[in-house]
């Protein structure tokens, strides 16, 4: 038996935010969001004006920060209480969306911690309080279709994905107009985690008929558009909008890989944006996995119209391509171009290696991998080295 799951309702275009009258009925919306840009851009005023003309009461929660700590999430769970919302509605990127999730958890259940609920998929039954409604602001982590959110542990560095169906938003909102505001390196680096989800998708254990299609569609659109979008066209930044939402709606299923397993230690100890740590990570977890998958990433650079006569020439095509879309996006391709100095890599390496295998994106990676292999590859993206089998 395999299961598939998505929100119930998206609703995607200019203006899409206007749709959230389907809220009619509901009573209270508490808001999550991030630091300040959606107030700034205005789209917070817009949003609490559309929830209060379908005649619900608003409360905002402000300040969650890129990666948001488990001290954010229990301080929000808290004011959530107070307020009693029968809707959560998240708006911004990946960082406050994550957070008003865990949030969601603690306030349904105000007496689990977090230990209890990291293991994957064994949450306990949310919506006996509220429903979720997710607005994304950026395009990269489509926490808005997943059933993840990535909480740091600042005490310990590290970064854990909770993962269950239960917390996959019910609605989503992909307005269009609001990635326009997004500045020129966050366009690179969520792009990047994008297609990042979505080749991982296409190669992870889990993958299915369904993913499948999602994950091709997810990579060929921002192989075409997202050089455009990061220039500041905007009918390529509504694409990529929409084609990292198809990349979650894969990823969320099929799973992840050893890039995001990387991706979440690195990204936590070095201070580096997440999507970033992906962009320097990919071409190396392409070389390594393709000792077992070669045919599937084959069919990824034909699907996108690579060169290449031999599964073997394809798969080195897609890594080209990968560095190539990096480097027009202005992305070091490596942790030391990135400013890790040499030293520092090397009192983290281990701690690194060691916990990307306990994170639960391993599992699905199509390569088994241990604690010398991860350091392999880790060492290969400080480097800038080739992975050879
Ligand atoms: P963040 O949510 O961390 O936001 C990064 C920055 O971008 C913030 O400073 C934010 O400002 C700003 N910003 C957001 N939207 C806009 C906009 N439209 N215009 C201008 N500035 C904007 O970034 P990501 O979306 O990349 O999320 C990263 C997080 O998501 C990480 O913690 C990562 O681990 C996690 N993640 C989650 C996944 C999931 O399935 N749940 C999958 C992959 C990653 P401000 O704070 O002021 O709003
Ligand atoms: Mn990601």
């Amino acid at each position: 038996m395999a299961r598939f799951t998505l929100p119930r309702d998206l609703y995607f275009g200019p203006n899409a935010m206007a749709e959230l009258k389907c809220l009619k009925g509901y009573k209270k919306a508490f808001i999550v969001t991030g630091g300040s840009s959606m107030k700034r851009t205005g789209f917070l005023d817009k949003l609490v004006n559309i929830l209060k003309e379908t005649g619900l009461e608003t409360r905002i929660y402000e300040g969650v920060e890129p990666d948001p700590s488990i001290e954010r999430v229990y301080d929000g769970a808290k004011a959530m209480r107070e307020f009693e919302p029968d809707v959560i509605v998240a708006i911004g990127g990946g960082s406050p969306m994550d957070a008003a999730k865990a949030m969601w958890i603690f306030y349904e259940y105000p007496d689990k911690t977090f230990e209890d609920i990291k293991t994957p998929f064994t949450m306990p039954k949310l919506r006996q309080k509220a429903i979720f409604v997710a607005i994304p602001s950026t395009s990269g982590t489509a926490s808005e279709v997943t059933a993840f959110s990535v909480i740091t542990d600042y005490s310990t560095g590290i970064k854990y994905p909770l993962a269950d169906f239960e917390i996959t938003p019910d609605i989503a909102i992909l307005d269009t107009e609001i990635p326009l505001t997004m500045p020129k390196k966050l366009t690179a680096h969520t792009g990047m985690d994008a297609l990042t989800h979505a080749i991982e998708a296409y190669v992870a254990t889990a993958r299915s008929e369904f993913s499948d299609p999602l994950a091709l569609k997810a990579i060929s659109d921002i192989f075409d558009s997202l050089v455009d979008s990061y220039n500041g066209d905007s009918e390529a930044r509504g694409k990529i909008h929409i084609a990292q939402c198809l990349a979650g709606m894969a990823f969320s299923n099929a799973l992840l890989g050893i890039a995001h397993s990387l991706a979440h230690k690195t990204g936590a100890v070095f201070k580096i944006p997440h999507g970033c740590c992906n962009a320097i990570l990919l071409p190396n977890v392409i070389q390594y996995n393709s000792r077992v998958c070669m045919e599937r990433y084959a069919q990824i650079a034909r699907f996108v119209g690579l060169p290449g006569a031999t599964d073997k020439q394809l798969v080195n095509s897609l890594v080209d391509a990968v560095r190539d879309l990096n480097k027009k996006l202005g992305i070091a391709q490596t942790y030391k171009e990135n400013g890790v100095s040499k030293s520092d890599f090397k009192a983290n390496c281990e701690f690194i290696a060691e916990n990307a295998v306990l994170d639960p994106c391993t599992a699905s990676n199509p390569r088994a991998t241990d604690k010398d292999e991860m350091l392999r590859v880790l060492t290969c993206s400080y480097y800038g080295e080739d992975v050879t089998f």
